[in-house]
């Protein structure tokens, strides 16, 4: 294990490796759910140390063993905030820009990938480089087809003209080590509201998401019964009758504005089993409610060590997008 205490150490690790031809896996956090850190030999290469930390007007710079919780605090006391949202806070920067991290805001603001101004990142051999939006790569990469779905973030995204951030981002340090990010903020928004509406069954659940996909809500997510079920024993005040749950959030102007009324107006059936918050203390607890799933789902997984056939899903950053998909999903269930 080398942990680096700046870019140099990363340099001539990584070059030394190159030389006895061992191989290396970068480390971030070790939050990712698909323990793609684990090494299968070679040498483990931390970024930890890796935490310098800037806040400017409209961007951060972002070490990357910078904790999520610290980019996210650190923008907030600056009256911005940094869109990509896993909700595993305790994950690093470099860790969310190699698996192109998307999360609970990404319905509205899309992966980290969008969010990198410019990157510095280290490859094999032991090179720093920097590279910015734009920069295009000077090489075919040849296209792999990609289904053609609204989400898909498994694999390389090769573009005939592609910028090397895009490359970088999502690559799983396969292509080299990041060392730091320039990143986008946006400023904060007035006030939010989010929500977590239940429903007695999946046609309700589904209806709605196709009604208020159009609504600028920044997260639409949709939990199934196994998986409610699995949450009860955390959330014992999930309505006993609810069958489905749909989380959301949106921004608004001020914490009074006509957009408050609209949802409530919306889901005016539902809204007395429903959950509703504006104050950020209990926009957190939404926060442990959606980390709570894939939480629970994989202790259990660890407790059987195999995955049953049947049960929840592991819901994190499912955003309901097709109808089709949706039933199909419940036919084959
Ligand atoms: C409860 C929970 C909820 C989550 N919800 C979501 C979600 O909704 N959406 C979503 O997209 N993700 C979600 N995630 C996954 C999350 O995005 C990852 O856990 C996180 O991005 C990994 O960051 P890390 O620093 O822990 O990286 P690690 O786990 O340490 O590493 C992840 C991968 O990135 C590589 N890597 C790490 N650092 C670097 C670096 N500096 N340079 C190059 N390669 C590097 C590693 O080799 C490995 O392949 C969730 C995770 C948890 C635990």
């Amino acid at each position: 294990m080398l942990i680096p205490d700046d870019e140099a150490g990363v340099t001539a690790a990584l070059r030394k490796a190159s030389a006895a031809g061992t191989p290396v896996t970068a480390a971030g956090a070790g939050t990712g759910v698909t323990g793609a850190r684990v090494p299968l030999g070679g040498w483990v290469l931390s970024l930890e140390r890796l935490t310098r930390l800037e806040i400017h007007g409209g961007h951060a710079i972002a070490g990357a063993g910078v904790a999520l919780h610290d980019l996210h605090a650190a923008a907030a006391r600056s009256g911005q905030f940094y869109p990509p949202d896993p909700t595993e806070i305790s994950a690093s920067v470099g860790g969310t820009i190699a698996t192109n991290a998307s999360g609970a805001r990404s319905f509205r603001y899309g992966s980290t990938r969008r969010w990198i101004e410019r990157l510095r990142v280290a490859p094999a051999d032991g090179r720093l480089l920097e590279v910015g939006r734009g920069d295009a790569i000077d090489f075919d990469p040849g296209v792999i087809p990609l289904p053609a779905v609204t989400k898909n973030t498994a694999g390389y995204l090769l573009r005939p003209g592609m910028d090397w951030i895009d490359l970088f981002a999502g690559s799983e340090g396969t292509l080299g080590v990041v060392t730091e990010a320039r990143l986008r903020l946006l400023s904060a928004p007035a006030a939010i509201l989010a929500g977590v509406i239940f429903f007695a069954g999946d046609d309700a659940a589904l209806d709605a998401v196709d009604q208020w996909r159009s609504n600028g809500a920044r997260m639409l997510e949709y939990r199934d019964a196994p998986s409610l079920d699995l949450l009860r024993g955390r959330f014992p005040e999930i309505p006993a009758p609810a069958r489905a749950a749909i989380l959301f959030d949106q921004e608004l102007s001020s914490e009074d504005g006509p957009e408050t009324d609209a949802w409530v107006e919306r889901i005016a059936a539902l809204a007395e089993a429903s959950w509703f918050a504006l104050a950020a203390r209990d926009r957190e607890r939404f926060r442990q409610f959606r980390h709570a799933l894939p939480e629970l789902r994989h202790g259990q997984v660890a407790r059987v060590c195999t995955l049953p056939l049947r049960g929840p899903t592991i819901a994190t950053g499912i955003r309901v997008v097709a109808r089709s998909l949706s039933h199909e999903y419940l036919r084959q269930r």
